[in-house]
């Protein structure tokens, strides 16, 4: 949700993608409610988009779907949610991790198969999509994408042959995926949900009226007036009916110990008004702003969030530790996608279109800065230098994650590791290169504390993996 992820500085990580499905059993149509699902979810991904809805009491086939590459205000026009009649869909927006930015890699995928048709959309990566797809390759099977959503749809299509419904086809294609997937799937007369049994990717369930929903993060449920019901377990598959919400529960870990939730939706991806299976994002941050203070204290007269992430721990950190907390910038919210971007000579002139000292409010100060990560460093080290032109005494800069130090496979684009400023170098030698005064990060040890308690992923920043990484890069491997 950083402002900054623009990718002015080359310096902020993307999540892949966001999904919101939802089921009206009174019969409404639904697709301009997947438009506003979607625009609340627009931070997870602004590369492309689409909807896709079908009529459950109309023919089994038929479904209208629309999508295309951009933000969701720039692909869909009124006429496209007015010709797309029909009470249960499905809606996307993506960013690609895996699978290269193109059209026919938006989703949602639908599929005509021999019981109907399929609508998916996937949030997350899978390590073994190169292996199941060459399996399906070898059996005959056609790809019209190069994304890993369409392995998983082609599993789901084969085992609902020989299974008695929808759902049991989900969890017996769930046994041979491995990775991380938080899916939204339209059947003709279905709504299901599902997430791998680790957990990694949210999904919650809502409800307005008669309409059910399934959504990335409940900050969607809130933008179409929906209330929050529970959230979907690790490992759950949830099929929504007329008879109401089916839970299969088969896939989830015998001890829910071993699942392994992104801890980057707390510090990062997910809005501050979700909350990620029970624990609110913005109270996770402010939280860590809070842990800052307290391992690593120091004496300032200032304390300032780069925004808009690292504002609530920034405010966690003023009040944790009484300096009094305050705004150093103001952003430009208008440079969008198409920001044409400067050369590298020129980066902080453009770090400059999108973000603004307040002189007034730093000069003479001693300021204390929060960011929620640094990835390349080459941001981190422009805004410093920022706010000693606008004249602060000194610039203590606090990173509300620990070091990123490893590739994640489940759905982030964390650069290679030769990219990363923090691999191979101490902390006082990044405290260098940004030019900092000082420079801490939140210690590993904290971020268990800052999620609620829930058992998380944290490989990005200890190597240690809740699922076997796979042996090579798998991040665009049907291109290569
Ligand atoms: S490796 Fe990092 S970014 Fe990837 S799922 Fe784990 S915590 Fe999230």
């Amino acid at each position: 949700m950083n402002e900054l992820d623009f990718d002015i500085g080359g310096d902020k990580l993307r999540e892949e993608c966001g999904v919101f499905g939802i089921y009206d059993l009174d019969g409404g149509d639904v697709a301009s409610t997947i438009y506003y699902g979607l625009f609340a979810l627009q931070h997870r991904g602004q590369e492309s988009c689409g909807i896709a809805v079908s009529d459950t009491e109309g023919p089994k086939g038929k479904v209208s779907a629309y999508k295309g590459m951009g933000l969701c205000n720039e692909v869909f026009e009124t006429e496209h949610l007015e010709q797309m009649h029909g009470n249960i869909g499905v809606g996307h927006v993506r960013y690609s991790t895996a699978g290269s930015s193109t059209r026919e890699n938006a989703q949602p995928l639908v599929l005509n198969y021999v019981k109907g048709t399929l609508g998916l959309a996937h949030n997350g990566n899978l390590v073994n999509a190169p292996q199941l797809r060459k399996e399906l390759e070898y059996t005959g099977a056609i790809f019209q994408t190069t994304i890993d959503s369409e392995v998983i749809a082609y599993h789901i299509a084969r085992a609902r042959i020989g299974t008695p419904n929808v759902e049991s086809a989900v969890a017996a294609a769930m046994k041979k995926l491995s990775g991380a997937y938080s899916l939204v799937i339209m059947s003709p007369r279905k709504l299901i949900g599902a997430r791998d049994p680790y957990g990694f990717k949210p999904l919650c369930i809502g409800r307005r009226d008669n309409a059910y929903i399934l959504a990335s993060e409940t900050c969607a449920l809130e933008t179409i007036g929906a209330e929050f019901v529970r959230d979907v377990e690790p490992g759950e598959i949830v099929a929504i009916t007329r008879e109401g919400i089916a839970s299969n529960r088969e896939m989830c870990l015998p001890d829910p110990a071993g699942e392994a939730r992104c801890v980057f939706e707390y510090i990062y991806f997910s809005r501050p008004d979700s909350a990620f299976d029970g624990v609110g994002v913005y109270r996770a941050r402010l939280q860590a702003g809070r842990f800052l203070a307290m391992d690593s204290p120091v004496e300032a007269d200032l304390v300032v969030g780069v925004p808009e992430s690292g504002n609530a721990a920034a405010l966690g950190y003023a009040m944790e530790s009484g300096i009094p907390y305050g705004t150093a910038f103001v952003k430009n919210s208008y440079v969008g996608r198409t920001f044409i971007k400067p050369k590298q000579s020129s980066r902080e002139s453009a770090v400059r279109v999108k973000l603004n000292v307040l002189k007034e409010a730093v000069a003479g100060k001693r300021v204390i800065m929060i960011d929620d990560s640094i990835v390349r460093g080459t941001t981190s080290a422009l805004i410093v230098n920022m706010l000693r032109d606008a004249g602060a005494r000194e610039v203590h800069v606090k990173v509300s994650a620990p070091p990123f130090l490893h590739p994640c496979y489940f759905g982030t684009d964390i650069p290679d590791e030769d990219q990363l400023i923090a691999h191979g170098r101490s902390v006082e030698e990044i405290r260098q290169l940004i030019g900092a005064d000082s420079l801490s990060y939140l210690r590993m040890e904290r971020l268990k504390e800052m999620a609620g308690g829930k058992p998380i992923c944290t490989a990005c920043f200890s190597g240690i993996y809740p699922i076997e990484p796979p042996q090579e890069d798998i991040r665009g491997s049907y291109e290569r």
